[in-house]
């Protein structure tokens, strides 16, 4: 596999924020968000087999484990090293951007499951037979770059009750989306959605 970079932070994001937690970040992705914070990850990287990777997370102390990217369902190792990470009785976090098949993944993953709103310039990319693959043991995220995007992650919870199947996450993209602001809409909205604020970036841990 094509590995960028492992490492250990606090989660920042999803319901498991807070913890303690170890990153693989693979290389590589389909996309080029306009705000992406992670360019980095587009090439380079250290190629790795799936067993070299599981040593190496191995090196930290901690049982929950995240791998993004880039986008590692673009790597076609990626559901045997979910699976070898379960084997050996990790929590297994998995971010996706949803333009690709998250069946793929073995059960007991968690799937993080972005949707791109339009500040991005690839709402056009979600792979929509996804989410009919989403169950409660995953999440679904939606990053928001001003209103129109909200009112566009709106629109998508309403149409698939999103609340309805597993946790919605609600990002701001930082420096761009004021947070008072999205907090409110979120109040507005009358539905449970999770405010995130990225903590890993707060704390200023990757
Ligand atoms: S999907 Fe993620 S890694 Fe890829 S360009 Fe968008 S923000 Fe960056």
């Amino acid at each position: 596999m094509l590995v960028q970079e492992i490492f250990q932070s606090i989660q920042g994001e999803s319901t498991y924020a807070g913890l303690p937690c170890t990153f693989i970040r693979l290389t590589g992705c389909n996309l080029r968000c306009h705000w992406c914070d992670t360019q980095y990850a587009y090439d380079g990287g250290e190629r790795l087999k799936t067993a070299d990777i599981v040593t190496r997370v191995a090196d930290y102390p901690h049982r929950l484990i995240e791998i993004t990217g880039g986008e590692p369902l673009l790597q076609i190792e990626t559901p045997e090293l979910c699976q070898r990470l379960l084997d050996q009785g990790y929590t297994v976090l998995v971010e996706t951007n949803g333009t690709l098949d998250i069946g793929l993944l073995p059960a007991g993953v968690i799937r993080i499951m972005d949707v791109k709103c339009p500040g991005s310039g690839y709402e056009c990319a979600t792979l929509w037979d996804n989410i009919p693959r989403l169950t409660a043991n995953d999440q679904i995220k939606f990053v928001v770059a001003d209103q129109n995007d909200f009112n566009y992650a709106m629109n998508v919870v309403l149409r698939y009750q999103l609340d309805k199947i597993c946790p919605v996450l609600i990002s701001p993209v930082i420096g761009m989306q004021n947070l008072p602001q999205l907090a409110q809409w979120i109040l507005q909205s009358h539905v449970p959605l999770r405010l995130q604020l990225q903590m890993h970036k707060i704390l200023g841990i990757k």
